[in-house]
């Protein structure tokens, strides 16, 4: 086809700047000199081995203000753009090495970020230290038994009593709760609004006597989510965020940092996965079947298509603007996408899929090529 007038102005260019890749080669210095040079990723690891990294490796990030890449230098931060943070997370995930540790993503990722838009100044010298440091970790308090997707119908709430506020009420689902030290919780603080109105984002320390958390156990046996009961629980007055009855604002605003980031970074680590796949797809003698070929090229298209929709999110931010619909849009495309190489990963292991990490059954391998994969009804790529 010829090309036509409007071409040249067709033509995206999403390579990067010059100054973030002099940023990619410090990060890969940085990696060659903080990894063994055999490095197999951390998944490769054995649980204790692992388990040992984990533990320092938040700490060799923050020493290098990784953690705080993009905040102001007044806090601890490098002052850097959001460009940077993805030039770090390519290198990263390249390494085969996480960003931090779960509780990173509550405090560095969303609190920090939501404290940096909404918080006090006092709020932000108080706790953006402190959750560089690990000193705090945090947990997020939004779902309740009755209040999930419509979180607005939210009943736990919260009353002024001099100094302080006093939260009665219930969250499930609650990552992590029972080895953490503050939760942000959104409580209904005037019953007269309706709706998302008059609900407000309290920062609220978990060892009190008014709060219990309990861990509940998943089929896997590990214990992740807790129900989290608050009878009488407190917290300062001070420790509300972005203003009285503002929370569904902030509550938002903390979202879209959440998946705003991740539509950006998150197709990095898909892509590694992917290739991990492939790998795994080998060793187990699928790597010739045609199903099997089929369901992974579906997964390239997927993260390309991820890629590029993070790559929209980017432009917003670089331009000055909040992550807006379009991260949810990001989230509900990797949640699906996600049940799909999951789907995919646990048929091209077989029987070997039902047996936890780090047992022995692991990579051994079918030497014979297996037959190929029948398609799952109702759950095919389209
Ligand atoms: C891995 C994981 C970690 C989580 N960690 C946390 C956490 O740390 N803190 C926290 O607060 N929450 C956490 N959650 C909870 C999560 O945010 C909720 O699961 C979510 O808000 C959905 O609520 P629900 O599970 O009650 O589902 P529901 O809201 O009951 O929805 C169930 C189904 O009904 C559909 N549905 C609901 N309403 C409608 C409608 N009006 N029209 C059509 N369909 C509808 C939904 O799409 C869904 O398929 C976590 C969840 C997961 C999976």
């Amino acid at each position: 086809m010829r090309a036509g007038p409007d071409e040249e102005w067709a033509q995206v260019d999403i390579s990067h700047p010059p100054k973030t890749e002099a940023f990619r080669t410090e990060v890969k210095e940085f990696l060659a000199e903080a990894l063994p040079p055999d490095r197999p990723g951390i998944g490769a690891l054995d649980e204790e081995a692992a388990w040992a990294f984990a533990r320092d490796w938040p700490r060799r990030l923050a020493e290098r203000r990784y953690l705080s890449l993009a905040w102001p230098e007044e806090y601890g931060g490098r002052g850097l753009s959001k460009l940077h943070q993805v030039v770090l997370m390519e290198e990263l995930a390249l390494a085969g090495v996480p960003f931090g540790l779960p509780q990173d993503t509550f405090g560095v990722k969303m609190l920090a970020n939501t404290l940096l838009r909404w918080g006090t100044e006092e709020q932000k010298r108080r706790f953006l230290p402190r959750i560089l440091s690990g000193e705090d970790t945090w947990r997020q308090g939004y779902s309740e038994p009755d209040a999930g997707s419509d979180l607005a119908s939210l009943k736990t709430r919260a009353a002024l009593d001099g100094e302080e506020w006093v939260i009665d009420g219930q969250k499930v689902w609650t990552s992590g709760a029972h080895h953490s030290d503050w939760i942000f919780v959104l409580a209904r603080t005037n019953r007269e609004a309706a709706g998302h109105r008059g609900i407000s984002f309290l920062l609220v320390p978990l060892d009190q006597p008014g709060v219990d958390v309990r861990p509940f156990r998943m089929m896997s046996g590990q214990l992740h989510f807790n129900e989290v009961f608050f009878d009488g629980a407190r917290t300062r007055a001070e420790l509300v965020v972005g203003g009285v009855d503002n929370g569904w604002t902030v509550a938002q605003s903390l979202l879209g940092v959440e998946r705003g980031e991740e539509a950006a970074t998150n197709p990095i680590l898909f892509r590694a996965e992917v290739e991990r796949l492939v790998e795994l797809a080998r060793r187990y003698g699928k790597d010739r079947d045609p199903v099997v070929r089929q369901r992974i090229a579906w997964c390239w298209s997927k993260v390309e298509i991820m890629r590029y929709l993070g790559y929209r999110t980017l432009t917003g931010w670089l331009k000055g603007a909040d992550p807006g619909p379009e991260s949810s849009i990001a989230k509900l495309y990797w949640s699906e996408y996600h049940t799909e190489v999951t789907d995919l990963a646990m048929d091209i292991m077989g029987l070997h899929s039902q047996v936890p990490a780090g047992r022995s059954c692991g990579p051994t391998a079918p030497t014979t090529p297996a037959p190929p994969t029948p398609p799952r009804p109702g759950r095919r790529p389209t």
